[in-house]
């Protein structure tokens, strides 16, 4: 069973992917936890590059690519190969990130981001996307509460993480049978509940 998590920067993606692996573990499930763009030696060193120059470094599509890159070695060495052993992969972030981001953020159009990451990843889909719904506006506060420095693409103004809200929407509109969505502003012990239920049923258990 492959699951990922998806939302806007500050939306609580972290805390509950560790949350349910925690959770399937205890079950007594075997869980890789991953995350994106990264997952991979060479992922990680492509996210470290993708992250660390600034977007008048790297135009739209130099970027789509690299991230697609990362993902292309993630989905053949990590993710295929675990769900193929039977254990529940967890993914931070995966495809439809890119979709948001590059897709709609950029520009390039969602329609070639879905093309590229489909020959990148074989065709390989989450059965269960989770959306954790954040709004510009608590996404930015929770960042800024955060320690970390402010990445990149955390710098955006609102309106370019309104525009990714808008797109993650919209996936999960055209995808409803993979699709969880859920308030971000909810507890943290409210969503993983809610998680937890359903990932519960797809597994039939
Ligand atoms: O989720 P995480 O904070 O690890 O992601 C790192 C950064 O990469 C985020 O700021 C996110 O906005 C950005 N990103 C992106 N395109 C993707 C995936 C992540 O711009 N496809």
């Amino acid at each position: 069973l492959f699951i990922a998590f998806e939302g806007g920067d500050g939306a609580g993606k972290s805390t509950q992917a560790a949350l349910l692996t925690q959770a399937m573990s205890d079950a007594g499930r075997t869980v890789l936890r991953t995350r994106e763009p990264g997952g991979t030696p060479v992922g990680e060193k492509l996210r470290s590059l993708v992250l660390e120059h600034g977007q008048g470094e790297i135009d739209a599509k130099t970027e789509a690519l690299i991230f697609a890159a990362a993902r292309a070695a993630h989905a053949a060495q990590v993710i295929t190969p675990a769900v193929a052993r039977g254990e529940i992969v967890v993914s931070d972030r995966y495809a439809d990130s890119s979709i948001a981001y590059q897709g709609a953020g950029r520009g390039l159009g969602t329609e070639a981001i879905v093309k590229l990451n489909d020959w990148a990843t074989n065709s390989l889909w989450p059965d269960l996307t989770v959306l954790l719904d954040v709004s510009p506006a608590q996404g930015r506060d929770r960042r800024t509460a955060g320690d970390a420095a402010e990445d990149r693409m955390e710098s955006e103004p609102d309106d370019f993480h309104a525009t990714i809200r808008a797109a993650f929407l919209a996936l999960a509109h055209a995808n409803p049978e993979r699709y969880l969505v859920l308030p971000a502003e909810n507890s943290i012990a409210e969503l993983a509940q809610a998680i937890h239920e359903r990932v519960t049923t797809l597994l039939g258990s």
